[in-house]
């Protein structure tokens, strides 16, 4: 495989990253808050003096990962209209290429994500593997002999859209009963809210289960527990060998361990190795310039 040399940029709702990269090393690494006001053309003209700031010709590779849907023109979608609002069939790659003057290869955050880990991080050695990253919202993605699973409407990976046996709710999708509407952090702190607790985020009810307070065990333990039936999901429909968990709720002490748990629960056949994602915030980036290269 070509080593990874180029500029990479991760926009996600809190965050705003970018990195230049030399031989498969991370050489520098800017991050700003994603702007909350302004709507698009403020995070357009952030994302501009980062790359600008890493100095973007047009003979890099450019990798882009978003977070919600990109589909085969490099058009841009939301998703979930709670958690990314704003986002409707954004031109996104002919308005990067108007701003910077370099072409884009865009793709889904999660997907970039997955990318990273199969070919650079905790899922090295395991294919087909998946990765599925448990933060905001729920999302993912697969690969295959180190390609990424694409399809022209951007879809594949969106894990947290399927139904779940766990889950009995509205989720922002318009879907019915979603993984991501009983197992995100926004799902944990919203579950948690209704239940007439005084907490700020998922944080709140992670410390509280750790603590050992029942209420915040039944809401953590049933957000691993369908995210553990997800996983044996994918093993029967993809045969995955390996499934990658990252965000902030994946990565949280004991939350692997409890999926895993779950997912020793049910048939042999079915159950699937995780393990916890290991490039940390940085594996969009490796992702999302990793997929440029090829592409380009
Ligand atoms: P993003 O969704 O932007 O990729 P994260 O992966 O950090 O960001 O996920 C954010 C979600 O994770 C929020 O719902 C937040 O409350 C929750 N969260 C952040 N830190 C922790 C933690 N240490 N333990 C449990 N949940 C956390």
């Amino acid at each position: 495989m070509a080593s990874l040399s180029g500029v990479a940029v991760d926009l996600g709702g809190t965050k705003l990253a970018a990195a230049r990269f030399i031989n498969d090393t991370l050489v520098e690494r800017l991050q700003v808050p994603t702007p909350r006001d302004g709507g698009l053309e403020a995070k357009l003209e952030c994302l501009t003096e980062l790359v600008t700031a890493l100095k973007l010709t047009a003979v890099d590779a450019f990798g882009v990962a978003v977070a919600g849907r990109v589909d085969g023109q490099g058009n841009w979608h939301s998703v979930n209209h709670k958690t990314l609002t704003g986002v409707t069939s954004v031109p996104l790659k002919d308005m990067l290429l108007d701003r910077v003057g370099c072409p884009a290869v865009i793709m889904n955050d999660a997907q970039a994500a997955a990318l990273g880990e199969a070919r650079f991080g905790a899922g090295k050695g395991a294919d087909p593997c998946g990765f599925i990253t448990v933060s905001t919202g729920v999302g993912g993605g697969f690969v295959f002999g180190g390609n990424m699973l694409e399809a022209p409407s951007g879809l594949p990976g969106h894990i947290g859209f399927t139904r779940n046996s766990y889950a009995s709710r509205l989720c922002g999708s318009g879907r019915f009963g979603t993984l991501e509407s009983v197992a995100s952090g926004t799902a944990i702190a919203r579950i948690a809210k209704d239940l007439g607790r005084d907490i700020d985020s998922a944080v709140d009810v992670f410390r509280a289960w750790n603590a050992g307070e029942g209420w915040a065990k039944t809401i953590v333990e049933t957000s691993a527990c369908a995210v553990a039936e997800a996983c044996c999901d994918l093993r029967a429909l993809l045969g995955l060998e390996r499934i990658v968990i990252g965000g902030s709720v994946g990565l949280a002490s004991g939350y692997l361990d409890q999926v895993a748990t779950a997912i020793a629960g049910e048939p042999e056949l079915f159950q699937v190795e995780v393990s916890h994602a290991i490039l940390g915030h940085d594996a969009g980036l490796y992702g999302a310039l990793s997929h440029a290269k090829r592409e380009s």
